[in-house]
């Protein structure tokens, strides 16, 4: 490919690397991006720039990730700090102390008897690390027939296997094979017809959660392990549990003596308002997995928090025996741990997710100002998170504008997810009014634009 093909806009051919072709690029189409390449090379706060300096206002926080800003000083300083005294840190049969400092802040910020934390390096090993946790449970307690899982339509959990079983996206399926075996899904939590328009959490779909009940009918509790779900559906379009799902949920569960794990990867630190969305809704799930805003996004990091009868059933065994055969190489990686805890006093400092919270009133009235914009089927918020379902764009047939959208957004200044047909708008949590406002208008410029 001739390197002036590559010029785009805002980016100059002298600053696109030579080659684009070696780097096979996730979740993305590579052929379409290699021609019209949009890149950033340095982040501050609220904005990514563009390797000529343009700023790019983050509407998505990464990916979800950078609840605090972008390269927030005492987060860099204290990955310098770390990787300065030492680079890897063994945990298995050796410890560090960071790994056991971080853990217990987390266990603090957690509700109930969520107390004990297994690190991993993103929301799909702490998915998969919560799946082996429930089944190996299940186990030692002596419910071995327990071995089925329980998702959800529209769900997701990441790209292990495990997470692509109990996911419900049907592109992240069909073309890998079989799956786990023994895996049901709940039906989504939305709803159009009855939800349309709705702030925070719907006021219809409670009863979405009679669904397990209807599993349990067809297998029998007695094989059932766990459920996993999202408190919001993220990565699908913004789907938050209808007001009172995770409550029948949780009791649905306890009837039957089957686990609830909650995949807060997205919800966990601040998006939702709260540490946990667990505490916003006032549930407590039996695990929770986090990932994203534990470091900001600034060094991989993931994990599973479980309540204490969960741990503690695993430690009754001989005291010289290895618990869980389950671990990675980089579990509790010193840099994460150091990015962590900055990551959480910065939180705490600030208080980022009070903030958050305050400011969701004012959120939710901007974006669902974009209702009357042409082709605008739905808007949805809760937290700093938003929604907006469009009627497929002209101009892009199969494509649904997906190319003339990122384009717009790109030439706009401003980047933002496009989940299928949902835009979704998940900014730094550190957000202003005035950049919402900002945010919001050049959102609304470019649904006219590509109407
Ligand atoms: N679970 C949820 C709810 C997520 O949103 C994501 C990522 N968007 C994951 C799991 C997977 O995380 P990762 O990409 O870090 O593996």
């Amino acid at each position: 490919m001739a390197l002036d093909d590559l010029v785009t806009d805002g980016v100059r051919a002298d600053s696109v690397p030579n080659d684009l072709e070696a780097f096979w690029m996730p979740f993305t189409s590579n052929r379409s991006f290699k021609k019209r390449p949009r890149l950033v090379s340095r982040a501050k706060d609220m904005h990514y720039y563009t390797p000529e300096g343009r700023p790019i206002l983050d509407g998505c926080a990464g990916l979800w990730c950078v609840n605090p800003g972008h390269n927030r000083e005492p987060i860099v300083e204290a990955i310098r700090a770390g990787a300065a005294e030492m680079d890897f840190g063994p945990t298995f049969q050796y410890g560090h102390p960071s790994a056991f400092r971080l853990a217990t802040k987390i266990a603090d910020l957690a509700p109930g008897d969520l107390d004990h934390v297994f690190f991993c390096n993103s929301g799909s090993e702490a998915v998969d690390t919560a799946l082996k946790i429930a089944l190996a449970y299940q186990q030692t307690i002596g419910q071995g027939t327990r071995t089925r899982l329980i998702g959800r339509e529209r769900g997701y959990h990441g790209v292990g296997f495990g997470g692509i079983s109990v996911g419900g996206m049907v592109a992240n399926r069909r073309t890998f094979g079989t799956m786990l075996a023994g895996v049901d899904h709940l039906r989504t939590t939305y709803d159009r017809e009855n939800q349309a328009f709705s702030k925070g959490e719907p006021e219809y779909g409670a009863h979405f959660a009679d669904e397990l009940e209807r599993i349990v009918g067809l297998h029998d509790a007695s094989t059932i392990a766990a459920v996993i779900v999202e408190p919001m559906g993220g990565s699908t379009g913004v789907l938050p549990a209808p007001k009172g799902y995770l409550k029948r949920l949780r009791e649905i569960c306890d009837k039957y003596g089957i686990l609830l794990i909650f995949d807060e990867v997205i919800t966990g630190y601040g998006r939702l308002g709260y540490a946990f969305a667990a505490e916003r809704y006032g549930v407590i799930p039996d695990m929770i997995c986090f990932a994203k805003g534990i470091t900001a996004g600034a060094v991989p990091m993931g994990g599973v928090i479980a309540r204490k009868p969960i741990h503690d059933a695993f430690m009754k065994g001989p005291e010289h025996m290895v618990e869980l055969f389950h671990g990675y190489t980089y579990s509790a990686h010193p840099l994460a741990c150091a990015a962590g805890l900055a990551t959480l006093d910065l939180y705490a400092k600030e208080n980022t997710f009070t903030h958050a919270l305050a400011l969701e009133p004012f959120f939710a009235d901007a974006v669902m100002s974009l209702k009357d914009k042409p082709g605008v089927l739905d808007i949805r918020t809760v937290g700093i998170t938003g929604a907006v379902d469009l009627a497929p764009r002209a101009g892009s047939p199969g494509l649904r504008g997906y190319e003339a959208l990122e384009k717009a957004f790109h030439e706009e200044g401003f980047m933002m997810r496009i989940a299928g047909d949902t835009l979704v708008i998940t900014p730094p949590l550190i957000i202003s009014k005035d950049q919402v406002g900002e945010l919001v208008e050049k959102l609304g410029r470019v649904i006219e634009k590509t109407a």
